[in-house]
């Protein structure tokens, strides 16, 4: 193909990649500090995030949550149906309809901002230029410009086994027309959970395949025990001890209805409608030619950076999941400010960047979880077991009060607060329950600002709820 133009267009700042970081520092640097800035995005304006992640995740999550509370409703009197009938398709197309909305609303924002947009895949042709192949298929343009940061995110992992293309990633599922009968979930972090939580509160037949004998091995080990035993208790099916399906086949059956069988090693097999692949994410990096410039790599193909960003090329920043920090949305937004407010912001902001400590985080199970600092076991390695306090508790919400008893036991709340030093400075706040995704940002904020436990005992309760419990520990 032609290029349209051997003569490259100069820009102060280049993005590539227009998700979450994306966007995040492109809009700092041309709505706040009047930047000319280029954005290069070679998919969906807003990322993994708005597309396929973060906002189609938490519209599910509120439609199963609806089905688990119209269940719920029969322990308060109400002659509620079992079996209420769902209109899955005309819920995915108002999911749909709004994240049309986002895309338009992220293009908006950047063009009011001054931002200017290029459709297209970018690669390196040297530190200071890019390549980009455009999306028209019109040929290839050249940029220019003295900063570039890479945000270009991840991609699902597919193993390399025999018909693993046959699954889907979240991707596919957030593609799903139609809910599966029966799904396999391989995979044993946020992903897997949150998707296995949604699908077992909707009615789906889940079996979770996972390599060790709890899922979220990587939270705190109250989170991990509890959520695992909880999900067990819910009719979720786990296998333990996973190591790989040999292969998976695609029966054909009449009437066109997806079945797939998982091959096991051993020669079982098990016949499902849908196989979802959450076994984590690898960085975007395959098009940018980062070789050529000289910008580092780790030995996942994470772009190592310093805590300013800075990779090992002057004037080339990466940002976001592409570098393997924290794979969070407010995580890669606030790296992409802090970025640009130091190379372009006032001079009390030249060293500003973003501490990646006490970031908190939930998972949109059934219920939530919801973490901040350090699980104990952490805490015990670097402070040492002597210097550091626990304190936990495990209750029945309020909520489950006119349950039957063994429902109730299904139904944890459940909260560790984990303390340092004689001042008991909380270094850690892991939370099981009904409403803790809500309840978690506001003690973020005490705990980011040094709180010790007698400042959150120092604070009045706030009763009934379930939250008073974390002021109240003994
Ligand atoms: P992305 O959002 O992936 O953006 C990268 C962009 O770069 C993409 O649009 C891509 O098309 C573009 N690109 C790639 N290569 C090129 C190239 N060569 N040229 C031009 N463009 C390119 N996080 C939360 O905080 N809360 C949640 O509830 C949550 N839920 C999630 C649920 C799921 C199912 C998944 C998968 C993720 C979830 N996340 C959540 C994580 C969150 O989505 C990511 O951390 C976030 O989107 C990362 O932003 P990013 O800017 O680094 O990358
Ligand atoms: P995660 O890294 O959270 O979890 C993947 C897990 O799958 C691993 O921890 C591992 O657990 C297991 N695993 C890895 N390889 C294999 C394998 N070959 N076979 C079987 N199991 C395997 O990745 P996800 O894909 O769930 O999510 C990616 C990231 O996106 C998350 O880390 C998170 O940062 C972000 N995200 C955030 C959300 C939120 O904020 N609510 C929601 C969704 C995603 P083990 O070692 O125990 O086997």
């Amino acid at each position: 193909m032609a290029p349209i133009s051997t003569e490259p267009e100069e820009f102060e700042y280049i993005v590539i990649g227009g998700g979450s970081g994306g966007s995040g520092t492109a809009r700092r640097a041309a709505g706040w500090y009047g930047k000319k800035t280029l954005l290069i995005e070679n998919g969906i304006s807003g990322g993994c995030c708005v597309n396929v992640g973060c906002v189609p995740k938490k519209i599910t999550w509120n439609f199963a949550s609806m089905a688990e509370a119209l269940r719920d409703s029969t322990h308060y009197g109400f002659a509620t149906p079992a079996n209420i009938p769902f209109d899955f398709a005309s819920f995915k197309a108002k999911r749909d309809a709004n994240i049309l909305s986002l895309n338009r609303a992220y293009e908006s924002n950047w063009s009011r901002e001054g931002i200017t947009l290029v459709h297209g895949t970018a690669q390196f042709v040297s530190p200071k230029t890019l390549s980009v192949s455009l999306e028209d298929g019109s040929g290839e343009k050249t940029f220019k410009a003295e900063h570039i940061c890479i945000a270009t995110g991840g991609y699902p992992i597919v193993p390399g086994i025999e018909g693993a293309e046959l699954g889907i990633t979240n991707e596919g599922f957030f593609a799903l027309e139609k809910l599966p009968k029966k799904i396999a979930i391989v995979g044993a972090g946020y992903i897997a959970v949150e998707m296995a939580g949604m699908l077992n509160a909707i009615g789906v037949e889940v079996h979770m395949f996972i390599r060790g004998d709890k899922f979220l091995r990587s939270f705190d080990p109250t989170i991990s025990e509890t959520m695992t035993a909880r999900y067990e208790s819910v009719g979720v099916k786990i296998h333990r001890g996973y190591k790989e399906f040999e292969r998976v086949e695609k029966v054909s059956v009449e009437g066109g209805e997806k079945v797939l069988r998982l091959v096991m090693n051993g020669g079982e097999s098990m016949e499902v409608n849908e196989l979802l692949w959450a076994v984590g994410r690898s960085p975007e990096i395959a098009s940018l030619e980062l070789e050529m410039v000289g910008v580092k790599t780790d030995g996942k193909g994470y772009v190592v950076v310093d805590k300013f960003q800075n990779t090992s090329v002057e004037g080339i920043y990466a940002l976001g999941d592409v570098t393997g920090q924290l794979e969070l949305t407010p995580v890669a937004i606030a790296a992409g400010r802090h970025l640009s407010n130091r190379l372009f912001g006032p001079p009390h902001l030249s060293h500003s960047y973003l501490p990646y400590e006490n970031i908190p985080t939930v998972v949109f199970a059934h219920p939530e979880v919801g973490t901040i600092g350090l699980t104990e076991p952490q805490a015990i390695s670097k402070f040492g077991t002597s210097n550091i306090k626990v304190y936990h508790t495990k209750f029945t919400n309020m909520f489950y009060v006119p349950f039957p008893e063994e429902e109730k036991k299904r139904n944890p709340t459940e909260f560790k607060i984990v303390c340092e030093g004689t001042e008991e400075r909380v270094v850690g706040l892991h939370l099981i329950g009904l409403g803790v995704g809500e309840m978690l940002q506001g003690f973020a904020v005490a705990i980011k600002m040094g709180a010790t436990k007698n400042d959150f005992d120092a604070t009045v309760a706030i009763h009934p709820t379930s939250a008073e419990e974390v002021v109240t520990m003994r």
